[in-house]
């Protein structure tokens, strides 16, 4: 039996193998492993690509969150406003430098943060806010921009998920405060290993970030300010330029692919994530809602195809997150799409045949 894997990156690799192989000599001959000049390059090739002043390559899209947010000037004390339906690291970054995550629920259409929900979230302890565009969806930015910049707050786009999506024209995380993004191996562009990149809304906060994930450091050993250790490896940061100049063709697959499913289910009555007027999601997952996931995951599981969900428990629910206290019940709308999404195989090599079987399979189970 031919597996169907979600994302396959055995594949990938079989295309990129040699250039990969040759850029990695290259590397160790450099002996540019910790940032350097393979990571340099990166930073202003992935910045560019996506039209943002200031990018700093970092450890993983979990650093990226924190530095940023600390970079603002965010601390201890201090609340993010952020949305319950996304992956565990976009409030873990917050507590980490002892930010407390204010959940606002989601839009039931776009599975994003509802900005209709927002004002009623908002204290004078709110510093920023942080909308995820999940599953690489943009959220309604300029709505949430309007709201950041009534408030005085800072608007950090957690875009882990969103490489070269747009909303109004303009690309995800090019346009606030600050931007997140993950290179986590099967995120839409993938590092062989944790990496992550930060885009900076100014040259001061910039600065500032750039500092804190190199031990805040001026110089060699003086260091003026206390940071950590969140830097990009040199490897990470050649192999990433070398795939980034696959993303448009990368992507154009995603989006390909994604209208097959959706016209494959749409008449069907299924109901999928909407997209805001002039978004232009990268379907990082492709996600439909079911009634019986359990069981659509056994059968589609049962003949080779790898379906996953996500994420199956909202952010307020979380036993870690507990503390918070936030009862079930209390942020309706998320609880419900966690209890129905699934995500269906997708990435840029998955072949028309293959995706044809799982739509068949999914359509001899699927409950709506
Ligand atoms: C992957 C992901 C992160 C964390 O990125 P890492 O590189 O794994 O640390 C944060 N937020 C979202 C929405 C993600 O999908």
């Amino acid at each position: 039996m031919n597996k169907i894997p979600l994302v396959n990156l055995e594949r990938q690799y079989e295309c990129l193998r040699g250039e990969i192989l040759e850029i990695t000599d290259q590397v160790f001959r450099s002996g540019a492993f910790i940032s350097g000049p393979y990571v340099r390059t990166f930073e202003k090739e992935f910045a560019a690509s996506h039209d943002a002043r200031f990018g700093i390559g970092c450890s993983s899209g979990t650093s990226a969150l924190t530095v940023i947010l600390q970079a603002l000037g965010l601390k201890a004390g201090d609340e993010a406003i952020t949305t319950p339906h996304t992956f565990f690291a976009t409030a873990e970054s917050m507590l980490a430098i002892g930010v407390t995550p204010k959940f606002v629920d989601v839009d039931p259409e776009t599975h994003c943060l509802d900005v209709r929900k927002l004002e009623a979230a908002m204290t004078p302890k709110v510093k920023a806010i942080v909308p995820v565009h999940i599953y690489g969806n943009p959220c309604d930015l300029p709505n949430l921009q309007a709201f950041a910049k009534k408030h005085r707050i800072a608007l950090v786009e957690d875009c882990a998920q969103s490489h070269f999506a747009r909303i109004g024209g303009k690309f995800v995380g090019s346009t606030s405060d600050g931007a997140a993004f993950s290179f986590y191996p099967g995120k839409n562009l993938g590092a062989p290993g944790d990496a992550g990149f930060i885009f900076a809304g100014s040259e001061s906060v910039s600065n500032i970030a750039r500092k804190l994930c190199d031990h805040g450091r001026s110089e060699k050993y003086l260091h003026d300010s206390v940071g950590f250790n969140h830097r990009m490896d040199g490897l990470h940061g050649a192999i990433l330029s070398l795939k980034l100049k696959r993303m448009p063709e990368y992507t154009k697959k995603r989006v390909a692919l994604a209208k097959r499913y959706q016209s494959a289910f749409a008449g069907k009555g299924y109901k999928m994530p909407a997209a805001y007027p002039t978004a232009e999601p990268v379907y990082h997952l492709f996600v439909v809602e079911v009634s019986n996931r359990a069981r659509v995951l056994e059968s589609l599981n049962a003949v080779g195809i790898q379906a996953g969900v996500h994420y199956p428990v909202p952010l307020h629910l979380q036993p870690a997150l507990k503390f918070l206290g936030y009862a079930r019940g209390s942020l309706p709308v998320a609880e419900r799409v966690a209890d129905r999404v699934v995500s269906l195989p997708l990435c840029p090599e998955l072949t028309e045949s293959e995706q044809d079987f799982v739509i068949q399979k999914f359509l001899e189970v699927a409950e709506k």
